[in-house]
């Protein structure tokens, strides 16, 4: 059985890690980073064309079964995997690591709405992490940014106070505590994306007293399996194959 795994995560380098080369397995990114961290194994990289495109790949690959192991907030990708899956009839996982418990923060539903609660509560010295695609709602803001991103967001949606941070996790607590006290940030904008990763960053911003506006996750496709351990998941293509 040939096994499609949804990637770009570290979760699914794991598994890849883990699945490799007893089954046949192979790992898709979505090629939004140059020089992307590779899984072991066989890797395919760039978008499949829409639920069409996935459906007709899945096939003419001769795909077993798919473990959708991508990014959380991954949305479009997760959702043409459940649909697709569904109609051809082939088992799928989701493999989704456990949420942050946001504590004090403020939960909003979008990086709109994080900019929103950014500028309604006044700060001025603000610490974006919630990616390239989530700095625009911020570009008409008189506030300062440090924008850590791993590619530059176009130029075009950049605050005009900003300093922008080119890096990649992961971040560890002294780093991530000198950081915020350095640039005297006032707030933390992050995604719930969960992991020890990144999480450095909250532990510091709550240590420093440093506000945190937090955006939850897009709900997962309704009554898809899901697990949110690596180890989960290799029992669960530990029983397709004996099944
Ligand atoms: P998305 O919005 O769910 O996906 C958009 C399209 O990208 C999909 O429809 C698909 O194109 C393609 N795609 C996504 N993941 C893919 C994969 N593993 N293999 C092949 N194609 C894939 O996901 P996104 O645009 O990657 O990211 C959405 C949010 O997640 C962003 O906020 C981003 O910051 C965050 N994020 C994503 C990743 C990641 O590795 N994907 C990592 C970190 C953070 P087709 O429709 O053409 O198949």
């Amino acid at each position: 059985m040939r096994l499609l795994l949804l990637g770009g995560t570290g979760e699914a380098r794991a598994l890849a890690a883990r699945l490799h080369p007893g089954i046949d397995i192979v790992s898709s990114l979505a090629g939004r980073v140059p020089d992307p961290a590779l899984p072991v194994g066989p890797v395919r990289i760039g978008g499949f064309g829409g639920v069409d495109g996935l459906a007709r790949w899945l096939r003419d690959n001769g795909i077993g079964a798919v473990v959708d192991a991508t990014h959380p907030f991954a949305a479009t990708m997760t959702a043409h995997a459940a649909q697709v899956c569904g109609h051809l009839g082939l088992p799928h996982l989701v493999l989704a690591r456990p949420a942050w418990d946001p504590g004090a923060a403020r939960v909003v539903g979008s990086d709109v709405e994080a900019a929103e609660a950014v500028a309604q509560q006044g700060f001025s010295r603000v610490f974006l992490t919630n990616g390239r695609s989530g700095v625009a709602p911020f570009a008409g803001s008189d506030a300062w940014f440090l924008i850590r991103v791993v590619t530059a967001p176009d130029s075009d949606v950049l605050p005009v106070h900003h300093e922008l941070l080119l890096s990649r996790g992961p971040y560890g607590y002294d780093d991530e505590y000198a950081l915020l006290r350095d640039r005297a940030i006032d707030v933390l904008v992050t995604k719930n994306s969960g992991g020890e990763l990144t999480s450095a960053k909250l532990a510091a911003a709550a240590d420093l007293g440093v506000a945190v506006v937090m955006i939850d996750r897009p709900p997962l496709p309704a009554g898809v399996t899901t697990v949110s351990t690596v180890q989960e998941a290799v029992d669960w293509v530990a029983g397709l194959q004996v099944g």
